[in-house]
C-alpha cells in the first residue's frame, strides 16, 4: 500500500521538484547566444548585427596565448570588451589563460577567474556571474571552485539542448556554430520548445585567430535573420535568471 501511494505520488513530486527550480515555464523559441575567446570581429561584425536584430548574447572572455591576446589584428581590446558592455552585452569569464579546468587545481582556477573579474572591475563591467568551459573540457573538481566565486551558470559543449529541470547549471550544454555545420544549426533551433532551451557557441564571426571555428559572416546573418523572421526571443545567459531559481537548479545532480 506503502509502496502504491509513493508511485502514484512520483509524477507530483517530479513536478514540484521542477516547480522549484523554475521562476515561470520555460517558452518555446528560446535561444541563448554565447560568443567564446574574445575574437576581435564579436566587436566589429557580430555586436551590430544583434544591435540590427535587437538580440542579446553573453561574450565570454580570456586573454588566450596563441596568437597572443596583444595582437589587435585579432582580439578584442579591454576597451572594446568595456563598450561590449555598454552596449547592453553581458560579459563572462572564460579563464585568464584559457586554461582547460582538467589542468588546474583549485588555486590556480580561482586565480585565473580572478584575473578577469579584476580586469571587468577596471573597465567597470560588472563581476561576471557566467562561466564557459575553456575546450568544453569539464571537471567534478571545477563544481566547488565556481560556487565559492558565486558564479551561477557554467556552459559546455555537449551538442544538445539545455533542460533547466534537469541539467545542473553548471553544465550547461550549447552547440557550436562553425562554417560547415549549417543543417546542424537549424536542426537544433527547431529544438527550442517542449521547455528546452538552445544555447548556442560562437567564435570568431570571421574567426581569423582559430579558423577550426570560423563562421562566416553571411552565414551568421542569415541565422540571425531566420531566428528574428521566426519570431525566436534571442537572449543573454544572465536573462535566463528570469525563467530559473539559481539556489534550486544548483542541488540538481551535476552528471559528467
Ligand atoms: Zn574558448
Amino acid at each position: 500500500m506503502k509502496r502504491l501511494i509513493i508511485i502514484l505520488l512520483l509524477p507530483l513530486l517530479f513536478k514540484t521538484a521542477t516547480a522549484q527550480v523554475l521562476k515561470k515555464p520555460i517558452p518555446d523559441k528560446l535561444v541563448v547566444l554565447s560568443f567564446d575567446d574574445a575574437v576581435v570581429t564579436q566587436f566589429t561584425v557580430v555586436a551590430p548585427l544583434l544591435k540590427k536584430y535587437g538580440f542579446g548574447a553573453t561574450f565570454f572572455v580570456c586573454e588566450f596565448k596563441d596568437p597572443p591576446f596583444s595582437d589587435k589584428s585579432k582580439y578584442l581590446s579591454w576597451e572594446q570588451i568595456e563598450e561590449l558592455n555598454k552596449m547592453g552585452f553581458e560579459i563572462g569569464n572564460h579563464t585568464q589563460n584559457h586554461t582547460h579546468v582538467t589542468k588546474m587545481d583549485s588555486t590556480r582556477f580561482t586565480a585565473e577567474l580572478q584575473y578577469i573579474e579584476d580586469k571587468c572591475k577596471e573597465y567597470h563591467i560588472p563581476k561576471p556571474i557566467n562561466f564557459a568551459y575553456p575546450g568544453y573540457d569539464t571537471s567534478p573538481k571545477a563544481i566547488n571552485v565556481l560556487k565559492a566565486k558565486g558564479y551561477e551558470f557554467a556552459r559546455a559543449g555537449l551538442d544538445r539542448t539545455y533542460d533547466p529541470a534537469v541539467d545542473h547549471p553548471y553544465l550547461m550544454p550549447s552547440f557550436t556554430m562553425l562554417a560547415n555545420n549549417r543543417q546542424a544549426i537549424y536542426d537544433a533551433f527547431a529544438l527550442a520548445k517542449d521547455g528546452k532551451v538552445v544555447i548556442l557557441t560562437i567564435h570568431g564571426v570571421p574567426d581569423i585567430a582559430h579558423a577550426w571555428v570560423n563562421t562566416p559572416p553571411e552565414l551568421f546573418e542569415e541565422y540571425l535573420k531566420y531566428l528574428h523572421d521566426n519570431h525566436y526571443e534571442v537572449i543573454a545567459m544572465r536573462d535566463l535568471k528570469a525563467y530559473i531559481n539559481i539556489d534550486k537548479a544548483l542541488q540538481l545532480k551535476p552528471v559528467f
